[in-house]
């Protein structure tokens, strides 16, 4: 068993990356009374994003998430909006509704903008005393908590966010062939519009499947988009770990592969992991016991989840979205997909052996394990573009 180095009190903690996870980190850190300086290698925070909406969803645990948030000491100084509707559509284009008698998530904003998730952690974090330097790429090897992101490609997204007059929709469209291994949505609320396109192979074809999911999207409901097009690629990081510690350093988000498999919903995670680290650091205690009765069982719940999405192919998610449509409770149906059942714990050995590779793999830190199909593939350059 490893232990977590004791930090020394008179240091301020060094965290990289002010992401949800690294800035979760340093509000929880501020005010158990710590010296926190957080280095951010971009001018801004949420520089990956492109205004887009995402959400931070109820369904993988129990506790609602303003209970989390209050929880966890994040105030809502941001665009915030429960959504317990949407509409699913399978691969031969059947609407289905989708209600749920409590929010299964959180519409949010992410982005170097006023009003998203990113800015109103920044302005948390200085409130509770943090200090954060932008332009400050840190050497994770020098850092207390290392919380940096994805590092490798193993889920790949495009976006483009825009202005909407229209009414509001939640479309999510489930087709592998229009998006392998992902899914792609259509969210306009509040006058915002959100269109993207996630997949888990064949990047290099990104545009391509982004342009027919688009296409396809709007041969169904066609929709108005004004003002400036800002579209903007991005990845995600998913791995199993048996330790989130390097050296003195704690992983937290996506820079340690915590991430929902099933849909790469991360956001949960990230500012779950980066209360934890703060945690062990207040407390001394060892991060990796405070994570893994958590988010590692959860984690693995949800490779097991990934495993049946691929493997029952579009006929799969056709039912899936039959399902969840007569669900009288979505929150509730897709809470029990979450769970973690006997046959889930059977089969997460199975998959990944199923899915082991012998290849070299850029994930880090230490022991763990990845599918890491996708490391070594070339993605368009990321970040935001303005058409
Ligand atoms: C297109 C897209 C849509 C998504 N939608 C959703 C959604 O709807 N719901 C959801 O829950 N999740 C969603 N996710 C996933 C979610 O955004 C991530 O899981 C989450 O942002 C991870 O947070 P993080 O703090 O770990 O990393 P990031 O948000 O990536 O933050 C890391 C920060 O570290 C900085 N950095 C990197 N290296 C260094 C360094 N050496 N020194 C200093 N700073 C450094 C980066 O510039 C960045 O600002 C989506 C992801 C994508 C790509």
């Amino acid at each position: 068993m490893r232990l977590t180095p004791t930090l020394d009190p008179s240091h301020p903690i060094r965290i990289a990356g002010a992401g949800p996870s690294g800035l979760s980190a340093a509000i929880a850190l501020a005010r158990g009374g710590r010296s926190v300086v957080v280095h951010e290698a971009k001018g801004d925070v949420g520089t990956r994003f492109v205004g887009d909406l995402q959400i931070i969803e109820a369904s993988s645990e129990k506790e609602p998430v303003p209970d989390f948030l209050d929880r966890i000491g994040i105030e809502r100084n941001f665009y915030f909006r429960p959504v317990d509707w949407a509409t699913f559509y399978d691969h031969r284009s059947r609407p289905r509704m989708i209600r749920a008698r409590t929010p299964f998530g959180y519409f949010i904003r992410r982005g170097a903008e006023e009003g998203t998730l990113d800015r109103g952690l920044l302005a948390q974090a200085r409130a509770a005393g943090a200090e954060v330097r932008f332009n400050s790429r840190l050497d994770p090897a020098d850092a207390d908590i290392v919380a940096t992101g994805p590092a490798a490609p193993d889920g790949l997204a495009k976006e483009v966010t825009f202005r909407s007059d229209d009414s509001e929709r939640i479309d999510v469209f489930f087709n592998h062939k229009l998006a392998p291994g992902g899914y792609s949505y259509l969210f306009i609320l509040d006058g915002v519009g959100t269109f993207g396109c996630a997949i888990v192979a064949d990047f290099k074809k990104i545009d391509e499947y982004f342009d027919h999911s688009l296409a396809a999207a709007r041969r169904l409901h066609d929709f108005t988009a004004t003002g400036t097009m800002r579209y903007g690629y991005s990845y995600m990081n998913f791995h199993l770990k048996t330790t989130a510690l390097a050296g003195s350093a704690r992983y937290a988000g996506e820079a340690a592969g915590f991430q929902d498999y099933l849909f790469g919903l991360g956001i949960r995670y990230a500012l779950t992991s980066g209360n934890l680290a703060a945690q062990s650091v207040l407390e001394g205690s060892d991060y990796d016991h405070l994570w893994q009765p958590t988010l590692g069982k959860k984690q693995e719940t949800s490779l097991v989840n990934r495993f049946l999405y691929e493997a029952g192919g579009n006929f799969g998610l056709s039912m899936f979205t039959r399902s969840a449509a007569r669900a009288a409770d979505f929150q509730a149906y897709l809470g029990s997909w979450h769970q973690s059942t006997w046959w889930k714990v059977a089969l997460a050995p199975l998959v990944r052996r199923f899915w082991h590779h012998e290849g070299r793999c850029l994930h880090k830190p230490g022991d763990h394990w990845c599918r890491a199909r996708q490391t070594e593939m070339k993605v368009p350059p990321l970040g935001p573009v303005e058409r």
